[in-house]
């Protein structure tokens, strides 16, 4: 499959880009577990995480192919995306369910890197994955709603002006589909920080910048509610399935980073007077990385090219993410063995992206939950849970 020649120099920019980035850049960030900001500065200035905004509110209006090959080839690059994908998906909802008023007000301030939507606040420390449960409540009081509860893993939130917020509008004994009573809610977070919003980091294996958000009697202006009441859950599902193609593209260039370095530097490396990549022992897993992150990348196209096409891609969204999530991760161990001790060692950059590609078959939807969605709604299997 090859690229069309406007899609290539998409590629050929990002790396461009990138390389102003090293090694060394990403290394001092992860020591500190600091914010990678000139690199989002770059990005936004250079338009690419307003590629699927339209072009009537500022962005560039590209194809959800465009703007996974640009997350393709920030990983592939040594770079980390992970620091400003929600930017590119989160305000899907905005654009499919948000008012006129609405999207005229915010996208082209986001387009323009004026304001960061680049939170996400659905997960929950009690319920988990089952979003249905979700504990987080937003009861209307005049003008504004006012909310109370608690997200966890909401990713961003202490780099971001907006967030993209799920709460539960009516009790859930009183809905009568098991999907109603939620909604979604377009906080801007400089009017409450310190006013109800409470913004807490937490410290994970990898440099993330994510955190946990208390809210206490969170007052936002009814404005700020996209679409209608009490159809929240249904907005945020079809926000996801861009989100779990764009993270596919983004293992898919991990995957090629890894594999990359480990036949490079299986070139390279002399033992018993010959380069290591000389014994099958040593190609073998370097061409089977290969050959899953191949096999994985023509189904993250599929989905790409479904998703455009406006037709249901649910399926497709969802095993592109397992499968490069698995692909990436294939290739990470990969790179590790073929670098012997040295894959331990920081300055080989290799340590770190194993421990940032490790997340991606538990975040955004872990690998059951994956497996679950293709038994029951690919395959009829019985309902689980
Ligand atoms: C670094 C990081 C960043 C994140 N960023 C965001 C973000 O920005 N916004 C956001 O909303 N969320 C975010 N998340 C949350 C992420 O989406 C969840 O962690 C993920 O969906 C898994 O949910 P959980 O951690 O609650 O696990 P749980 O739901 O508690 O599940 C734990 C384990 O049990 C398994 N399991 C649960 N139920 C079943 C079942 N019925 N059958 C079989 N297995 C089951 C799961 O597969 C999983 O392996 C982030 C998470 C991390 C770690």
């Amino acid at each position: 499959m090859t690229d069309t020649a406007e899609l290539a120099a998409i590629r050929e920019a990002v790396r461009a880009l990138c390389a102003d980035f090293p090694g060394e850049y990403w290394r001092g960030l992860d020591r500190e577990r600091a914010y990678p900001d000139k690199f989002v500065a770059a990005l936004t200035k250079a338009g690419f995480l307003a590629a699927l905004i339209p072009e009537e509110y500022g962005g560039s209006g590209l194809t959800m192919t465009a703007a996974a090959a640009i997350m393709e080839e920030i990983q592939a690059s040594g770079c980390n995306g992970a620091a400003c994908h929600a930017q590119m998906y989160t305000m899907g909802t905005l654009l499919r369910h948000g008012s006129a008023a609405q999207k005229a007000r915010y996208l082209p301030a986001i387009a323009r890197g004026e304001l960061r939507l680049q939170a996400f606040g659905v997960t929950e420390p009690t319920s988990g994955t089952d979003t249905l449960s979700l504990r987080t409540t937003a009861s209307r009081d005049g003008d504004d709603y006012i909310i109370n509860g608690q997200k966890i893993w909401t990713s961003r939130a202490g780099h971001s002006d907006l967030m993209l917020l799920l709460a539960r509008t009516t009790p859930r004994d009183q809905v009568k589909a098991r999907t109603a009573g939620l909604s979604v809610f377009l906080v801007d977070m400089r009017a409450v920080k310190g006013k109800g919003l409470t913004i807490r980091p937490i410290r994970t294996m990898m440099n993330h910048a994510t955190t946990e958000v208390f809210f206490e009697n969170m007052r936002v202006p009814a404005d700020g509610l996209i679409g209608n009441e009490g159809e929240g859950f249904r907005y945020i599902l079809s926000g996801m399935n861009a989100e779990r193609i764009l993270i596919a593209a983004e293992c898919i260039g991990d995957a090629k980073w890894f594999i990359d370095k480990a036949t490079g530097y299986a070139r390279e490396r002399v033992v018993f007077g010959r380069p290591i990549g000389q014994n099958q022992g040593v190609q073998f897993p370097i061409a089977r990385a290969y050959m899953g992150m191949r096999a994985a990348e023509l189904m993250v196209r599929q989905a790409a090219a479904l998703y455009e096409a406006g037709q249901d891609c649910g399926a497709e969204a969802n095993m592109a993410k397992q499968l490069s999530a698995e692909a990436s991760w294939a290739a990470a161990d990969m790179c590790v063995q073929t670098h012997g001790g040295f894959g331990f060692a920081e300055e080989f950059d290799i340590e770190r992206k194993f421990r940032e590609t490790r997340l991606y078959t538990v975040a955004p939807i872990s690998t059951n939950l994956v497996l679950s969605y293709i038994a029951e709604h690919v395959l009829g299997l019985p309902r689980s849970y």
